[in-house]
C-alpha cells in the first residue's frame, strides 16, 4: 500500500492545529491532521456526564488582538460562538459587578465548536504521531498503527514538552537558543471535577463564580450556559497549586474534597448524580515562546506552535496557528 502524501501535515487537532490547515487550505495547500485522540478539540472538550453535558477545558475565551476580533466576528455571524457575559462574580455577597469586556463561549459546549471548525478538512482521527524523520527531500512520520505519513512541510502543535520529545526522537537539532527556550516552557496541571445535581446551583450571574486567588478557581452550570439542556451539571476547576498537589489522589478524594468546596453553591440537599474526574497535565502554559510560532528549515519546512507560542489562552493558539501557516507558506 502506497503511503499517504500531503503538502503539509499538521499534528494535532486542538485549536492552533485547526487553525493552521484551516488557513493553508485556503491557501490551496494540501492539509492533513493526525490526530491522537478520536475526536478534535484537545483542550476544547465537551464531555457527557449523565443525561447532561459540561465544558471540561476551556470555558470561555476573551478578545485582545484585531485579527483575532474579526474570526470571532465571522463566528459570530456563523452562529458558533456566542457573548456570555462581561464579567464574573467571586461568589461574596458584595461581589463585583461585571467589567465591560465581553467573555465569550460556544453553542453547544466548546466540543461542538471545535468540530465544527473542523469541517470539511482531512484529518486522521487516533493516529498518533510517534516518530519523525527527514530523508530524500521530505519528512516521514510514523504513527501509532505502523502507518508511516509523508510530506514537504510539518507544523507540530502539541504541548511543547511532548513536542521537544517527539524531536528529540526524531534527532531533529533546533538551533541552541531556539532548544533552550522551548525547554524553559512549563505548563500548569488543572484537576476538572464535573457533577451532575438534582436542582439548580445557586450561582450568580450568568451562573459562574470565578475566584483566582482560591482553591477552586472556577464554578460554572453548564444548563444556563446553554451546553447542558438535559440535566444540571456543574464543571469545577482547582487552582494551578492545588491540582498539583492534588494530581495523583485517587478520583474519589478528589471529588469528595471539590464537592465539600463547592457546598455553599449547590442546592440544599440536592442530590448529586454522576461524578467524573478530568485530569489536564498540560493545561495552562505558565512560561511562554517569545513569538506566535517557531518556523525554520531543520532540515526541511517546519513549525511549531500553540498556546505557548502567543498566549496561555485560545486566543493565543488562534494566532499562533495562524502565524505557523503563514511562516510554513513561505518556506514550501
Ligand atoms: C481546564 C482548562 C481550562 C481552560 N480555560 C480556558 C479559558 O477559560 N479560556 C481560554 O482562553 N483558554 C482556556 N484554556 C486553555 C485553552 O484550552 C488552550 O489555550 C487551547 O485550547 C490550546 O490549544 P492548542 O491547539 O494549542 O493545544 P491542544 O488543545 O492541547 O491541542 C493539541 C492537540 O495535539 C494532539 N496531540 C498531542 N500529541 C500528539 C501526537 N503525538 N500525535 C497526534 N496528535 C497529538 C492532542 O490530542 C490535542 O488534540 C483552558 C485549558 C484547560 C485545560
Amino acid at each position: 500500500m502506497k503511503s499517504p502524501k500531503a503538502d503539509v501535515i499538521v499534528v494535532g487537532g486542538g485549536l492552533a492545529g485547526l487553525t493552521a490547515a484551516r488557513r493553508l487550505s485556503e491557501l490551496n495547500i494540501r492539509v492533513v491532521i493526525l490526530e491522537s485522540s478520536d475526536e478534535v478539540g484537545g483542550r476544547l472538550a465537551t464531555i457527557r456526564i449523565g443525561n447532561g453535558w459540561a465544558d471540561a477545558g476551556a470555558q470561555f475565551f476573551t478578545v485582545r488582538a484585531p485579527e483575532f476580533e474579526q474570526m470571532v466576528g465571522q463566528w459570530l455571524a456563523g452562529g458558533l460562538v456566542f457573548e456570555w457575559s462581561r464579567g464574573w462574580s467571586n461568589g461574596s455577597p458584595a461581589s463585583s459587578l461585571p467589567d465591560s469586556y465581553p467573555r465569550y463561549a460556544a453553542y453547544g459546549g466548546f466540543g461542538t465548536f471545535a468540530r465544527r471548525l473542523a469541517k470539511g478538512m482531512d484529518i486522521q482521527y487516533s493516529i498518533r504521531v510517534v516518530g519523525i524523520s527527514h530523508t530524500d527531500n521530505e519528512w516521514k512520520l510514523s504513527d501509532n498503527t505502523g502507518q508511516l505519513w509523508h510530506s514537504t512541510g510539518i507544523i507540530l502543535t502539541p504541548p511543547v514538552s511532548q513536542t521537544l520529545g517527539l524531536l528529540d526522537a526524531a534527532t531533529v537539532w533546533l538551533p541552541a537558543k531556539e532548544r533552550y527556550l522551548l525547554e524553559a516552557i512549563t505548563y500548569a496541571p488543572c484537576l476538572c471535577g464535573l457533577f451532575e445535581i438534582d436542582g439548580a446551583p445557586s450561582l450568580p450571574e450568568p451562573g459562574v463564580v470565578q475566584r483566582p486567588a482560591a482553591p477552586i478557581t472556577w464554578i460554572a452550570d453548564n444548563r444556563r450556559k446553554g451546553v447542558s439542556s438535559g440535566a444540571s451539571v456543574v464543571t469545577v476547576h482547582a487552582s494551578p497549586w492545588e491540582s498539583r498537589r492534588r494530581y495523583s489522589m485517587t478520583k474519589q478524594v478528589v471529588l469528595e474534597w471539590m464537592l465539600k468546596e463547592v457546598q455553599p453553591w449547590l442546592p440544599r440537599g440536592g442530590r448529586v448524580g454522576n461524578a467524573q474526574l478530568v485530569r489536564w497535565p498540560y493545561a495552562i502554559p505558565e512560561t511562554l515562546y517569545p513569538g506566535r510560532c517557531l518556523a525554520g528549515n531543520w532540515p526541511g519546512p517546519m513549525a511549531l506552535a500553540g498556546d505557548a507560542f502567543d498566549g496561555p489562552r485560545m486566543e493565543g493558539a488562534v494566532l499562533s496557528g495562524m502565524a505557523a501557516a503563514d511562516a510554513l507558506f513561505e518556506r514550501l
